[in-house]
């Protein structure tokens, strides 16, 4: 019988990706392994997934600011714009 939730493995989050279950915490909640871009394992709840990004080698302040960049890129205006006044 399969266990709930091990379709996890292989998911990413952001920066971490689980690669294993990790038992369970002293609270009964469910354990993940996961691996940081860094190399570095670390170990979160199910429910910490979510908000994870990194190991810890990444900060949030940083992907937020990477993120706000991407979402306004720089505004490019071609020389062409003005078109041709005679058509
Ligand atoms: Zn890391």
């Amino acid at each position: 019988m399969p266990k709930a939730g091990l379709k996890l493995i292989g998911a990413k989050y952001r920066f971490l990706t689980v690669v294993a279950p990790a038992g369970r915490n002293e609270q009964s909640h469910r354990l993940w392994e996961l691996e940081c871009i860094c190399g570095k394992r670390v170990t979160r709840t199910t429910s910490n997934l979510k908000c994870s990004i990194s190991c810890g080698c990444i900060h949030r302040k940083k992907i937020e600011d990477r993120e706000r960049y991407a979402e306004d890129p720089p505004i490019v205006i071609p020389d062409q714009t003005f078109g041709d006044p005679s058509e």
